[in-house]
């Protein structure tokens, strides 16, 4: 399916018919398969062919969804996983020994923020953070210990815009693998290893899914990494049931539509808050004045569907703006097609003390939205009545 277009290969790219001749690829929740005798049973096990054993190792529903992923992204192969966090935490502990060393950018997501203070210092596994806004400085931050580089962009909820290319430059000169949450951008938006990325996380809760329903995630690269987070994955089980694959496969069909309207709609409410009096600033990637618009214009097709902005009046005016909003929802999730908004000081990002919170740009004011297929007028009205 390679010569196909994006948006024809999401749509195309499916199971093998069945006897029954379906037209849409069916649900196989079945924990097992079956062996024709022993010695298919011995060669199965031997791994001399490639098919599927238990569900917890492969399932034709993950298969279908790892390879519309693996096409999207342009990468070789990919594991699915019950959900973002299953992805990162089993993509480091796949990959990371004791005494490695990670050099993440300062702003990541808040579960991945944990598990390098929380988690990995047990395994006695150093994690220190480069500035996104300040690469110039990454080259001299590596150790001789240094396995990964990992980075988010555009990042969460402050939607910076981290210049990948140079990233992956410098993870390729010292021969450290550099890895990608490309979560915010979605495979439709942003291809992280055209870029020099050697693995691309998303998790599919978000935009791949679009609707709410499902936790899922994935990881896809190259072949020689992903062999390796298979293995571990096989043994520890942190696989993505075979219902939630197949809601995910159909909805990455309807992914580059869904995603061109988000965009659509959040840089219409972008454009809307910047000239608002009561609004401090505004960030968006598409924006003309976002620090790497131009950067974001190279990397990206489009701005994504998370706007942030500041409200005037600190703490006090954002309880009121919140208490006002009546149509959009008071939710942690995002990339669904229900417009949402968050305040991450006291939600997604409450574990941080408000200096790391300052770090990555979170004021007690910042309201994250994240803009939904809803008709822009009416998400437009609900946010200019809670504002004002
Ligand atoms: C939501 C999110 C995750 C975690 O995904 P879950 O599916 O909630 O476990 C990781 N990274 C980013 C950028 C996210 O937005």
């Amino acid at each position: 399916m390679e010569e196909k277009k994006f948006e024809t290969q999401a749509i195309r790219n499916q199971l093998e018919r069945t006897q029954y001749l379906e037209h849409s690829s069916p649900l196989f929740l079945t924990s097992s398969y079956v062996f024709e005798d022993a010695e298919d049973m011995r060669s199965s096990f031997a791994e001399e062919k490639e098919r599927n054993i238990y569900s917890r190792y492969s399932n034709p529903n993950n298969s279908e969804f790892v390879s519309k992923v693996c096409h999207m992204e342009g990468a070789e192969a990919g594991f699915a996983f019950a959900s973002g966090m299953a992805a990162v935490f089993s993509t480091f502990a796949a990959l990371l020994d004791s005494g490695d060393h990670i050099l993440s950018s300062r702003s990541v997501f808040g579960s991945t923020h944990s598990l390098y203070t929380t988690y990995f210092p047990k395994w006695n596994i150093e994690t220190s953070f480069f500035e996104g806004s300040r690469l110039e400085e990454l080259e001299s931050k590596i150790q001789s210990n240094t396995k990964v580089i990992y980075a988010e962009s555009p990042t969460n909820p402050g939607v910076d815009v981290l210049d990948l290319e140079f990233i992956g430059a410098i993870a390729k000169k010292h021969n450290i693998i550099f890895i990608v949450d490309n979560c915010f951008a979605s495979p439709y938006l942003q291809q992280p290893i055209k870029f020099g990325a050697d693995l691309v996380i998303h998790s599919g809760t978000k935009l791949m899914d679009g609707q709410g329903r499902v936790l899922a995630g994935i990881t896809v690269g190259t072949a020689e990494l992903i062999e390796k987070i298979y293995r571990f994955s096989r043994i520890t089980g942190p696989a993505l049931s075979p219902f939630n694959a197949w809601v995910l496969s159909k909805s990455l069909e309807t992914l580059a539509i869904r995603v061109d309207r988000h965009c659509e709609n959040a840089l219409k409410l972008a454009t809307y808050l910047e000239s608002h009096p009561n609004v401090n600033w505004v960030k968006y990637p598409f924006l003309k004045s976002h620090t790497n618009y131009d950067i974001a214009k190279k990397q990206m097709k489009a701005g994504g569907c998370v706007v942030s902005f500041e409200i005037k009046g600190g703490l006090e005016a954002g309880r009121k703006f919140f208490d006002s909003i009546k149509l959009l929802s008071l939710s942690a999730n995002l990339g669904d097609s229900r417009s949402i908004v968050t305040h991450p000081a006291s939600t997604t990002h409450s574990k941080l003390s408000e200096e790391e919170r300052l770090k990555v740009g979170i004021t007690d004011g910042t309201v994250r939205v994240s803009v939904g297929l809803e008709h822009i007028d009416d998400i437009i009205k609900d946010v200019a009545q809670a504002l004002s």
